[in-house]
Order: structure tokens, then C-alpha cells, then sequence
């Protein structure tokens, strides 16, 4: 943290970056540390090399993040991105190379490829912003404050997932008392699905299947098209299937247009499925990690359930031996 502070405090220009394919946390955390440089006087670009998905374009400053990879800015941050290649086009490695990297994150599959790694196991990156901007003394205002409190709305589901602790809570409350509204944000955030969600899901829910404690949908770019969605749409589909009584694991499978397969996988508790993201090139927390894989979708479906079967089998191992041990 202390680094982290010094390499900005020392920055005039600041360049800020989220992953591919943004979700709440990566546009929130972008935006809130973006809005809270500058009002401590810093320049600072915010860039993500896909667009802003159109539910979050209610936050301040979202039409002026950029697809541009850096220019003269003097410090890299990456904001809520496992590894460097979550930034997509952004990443330049002759660039990267050129200057000091701070690297924001909370996913357990970090590869720490920072000059300096801010990566905490906290439920959401706008977490470590919120400490990092404090630290910065920088002010609080409705706009920064509505931004990381989507970030923490959105990664915890509305404060539903299993790492929801009163610290948390605590930080909900400091973000409202600066102005955010969380009605407003749980009301143009989760209740806001454009009409080709609902159509995808039915798609997708029409085409489930199960193998014992496995539940899985597949995606294509028929669906796809058929729906008319954005390539991030109905992303939270993979919860719905995972709240399925006994599913221990939960998986869709999505063609993207260049072919390859997007895997977004959901454990219930007690499960990770982390270890098997990272394996084949992904990341994520040990219930919710994803990777993306070339081939065709029976060929992937197959890897990835042969890999999550054997990774299950390993943790029920794993844990009936600790309890025979404790036992
Ligand atoms: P998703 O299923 O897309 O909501 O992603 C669940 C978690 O896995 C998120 O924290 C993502 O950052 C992570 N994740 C998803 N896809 C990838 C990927 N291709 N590489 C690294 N991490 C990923
Ligand atoms: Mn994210
Ligand atoms: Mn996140």
C-alpha cells in the first residue's frame, strides 16, 4: 500500500486499466480510483479495451474510458486483472515494460506480474481503491463513492457471496453516508436486463444438462445472434444454475465470435474451482473462476468437465482425510 502511494503521490499522469470484457467491479474500481486521482490534481486516462456495458453508463466519467493503450502517462495501474493479458488490446508489452506497473487486485490466481502487487483476498477490488484513496487522503464525493460501491455491489451479489464479512457492510455505509444511493444502484444495476437476457436465458436454461453434481449450458453464436445480446450478457446465469440443489458446480460454456469457448464456472461452498481455471489459462476465486479456450465446444466441454470431475474428486479426498485426522 505504502508503494503504491508513493509511485502516484510521485505521478503527475496516471493510465488505468481494467479487464476485458468489464463487469461492475472492473468499471466501478476503474472509475472510483480514476475520479479520485483527479481530485488530487493527478491527469489520469482510464481505458479498457472493451466497451462500457450499457447498464453501468449511469456512472460519472464512463464515456471518457478509452480502447487507447498508453501514451506518456507515468505509471501503470491495473485494476481487478489476474494477469497482464486480462487487459486485451491494451496491453502493450514495450510500453509495459517502460514503466512501473501497480497491479489492484483480489482474484487467489494473481501471478503478481506488478512492480507493485496491491492484491488482497478481499470480495472486491473497489475494496482495496476505497483504502488506497483513504490512504491518499484523497475526498470522497457522490460520484467516486457510487462507483466502488458498485464495485462492491456487484462482486458480492448484492452482499450475498460467502466472504461478505461486517467490514464490508461497514464500507457500504462510509460510501452512502458520502452520497451513493444503494437503491439506485441495485435498482439500475440488477433490475435493468435488457430484453435479449431474458431471451438468452431461455436459450440457455431450454439447453441445460447434468452429470451428477455437474450442471452445465452452452452458448452459441447462434443463440447469440438469435437474441441480438452483447457478448457479456446473461453472465449471471452461471449463479442461477449453481443455485440448483445439489449442484456442487455450475458451468456455461459460451462460443465468442473468434471461436473460441468462455468457461464461467460457479462452486458452492466448501468447492473451488480456481485450481482448475488457472490449469487451463484462466483465474478467479476459489467459487467463481473462468478461463477461455480454443477449440470447439464438445472438445472444450469435455476437457473442462473431465478437469472439474477429477478436481472434485481430489477436494472430497482432501477433506475426508483431514476429518479422519481430526477425527
Ligand atoms: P465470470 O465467470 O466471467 O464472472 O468470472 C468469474 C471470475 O473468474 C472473475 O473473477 C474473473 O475475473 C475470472 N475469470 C473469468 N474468465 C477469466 C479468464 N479468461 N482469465 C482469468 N480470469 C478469468
Ligand atoms: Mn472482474
Ligand atoms: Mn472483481
Amino acid at each position: 500500500m505504502n508503494s503504491a502511494k508513493r509511485y502516484l503521490q510521485a505521478a503527475q499522469m496516471v493510465y488505468i486499466a481494467c479487464h476485458i470484457i468489464p463487469d461492475g467491479d472492473a468499471i466501478g474500481s476503474l472509475l472510483g480510483l480514476g475520479l479520485g486521482l483527479r481530485r488530487l490534481g493527478k491527469s489520469c486516462t482510464m481505458a479498457c479495451a472493451d466497451p462500457v456495458p450499457a447498464k453501468f453508463n449511469f456512472l460519472t466519467g464512463w464515456q471518457e474510458i478509452t480502447a487507447q493503450p498508453p501514451k506518456n502517462e507515468e505509471v501503470i495501474v491495473t485494476i481487478d486483472s489476474s494477469d497482464i493479458e486480462r487487459l486485451g488490446s491494451l496491453y502493450d508489452e514495450h510500453i509495459f515494460r517502460s514503466r512501473p506497473i501497480i497491479n489492484i487486485d483480489h482474484h487467489v490466481t494473481n501471478t503478481r506480474f506488478g512492480t507493485v502487487n496491491l492484491v488482497q483476498l478481499l470480495p472486491s477490488t473497489a475494496e482495496i481503491v476505497y483504502a488506497l484513496l483513504r490512504r491518499l487522503q484523497a475526498p470522497l464525493d457522490k460520484d467516486i463513492a457510487t462507483a466502488l460501491l458498485v464495485g462492491l455491489v456487484t462482486d458480492t451479489q448484492c452482499f450475498r457471496t460467502s466472504n461478505v464479512t461486517a467490514k464490508q457492510l461497514r464500507m457500504a455505509i462510509a460510501l452512502m453516508k458520502a452520497g451513493a444511493s444503494l437503491t439506485d444502484i441495485t435498482e439500475l444495476v440488477f433490475n435493468r436486463e435488457p430484453i435479449s437476457t431474458i431471451c438468452l436465458w431461455g436459450q440457455a436454461l431450454a439447453h441445460v444438462q447434468r452429470r451428477g453434481r455437474v450442471m452445465w449450458t452452452e452458448i452459441d453464436q447462434h443463440m447469440m445472434r438469435k437474441c441480438g445480446a452483447a457478448p457479456n450478457e446473461g453472465n449471471s446465469l452461471v449463479s442461477f444454475l449453481a443455485s440448483t440443489m445439489g449442484v456442487d458446480v455450475a458451468i456455461v460454456f459460451r462460443e465468442k465470435d473468434d471461436g473460441r469457448i468462455e468457461v464461467s464456472m460457479r462452486a458452492g461452498h466448501g468447492w473451488d474451482v480456481s485450481e482448475v481455471a488457472l490449469k487451463l489459462g484462466g483465474g478467479g476465486h476459489p467459487r467463481a473462476a473462468g478461463c477461455t479456450i480454443a477449440g470447439k465446444m464438445a472438445k472444450v466441454r469435455e476437457l473442462v468437465l473431465g478437469e472439474i470431475e477429477a478436481a472434485l474428486q481430489k477436494q472430497a479426498m482432501a477433506r475426508e482425510e483431514q476429518n479422519a485426522e481430526g477425527g
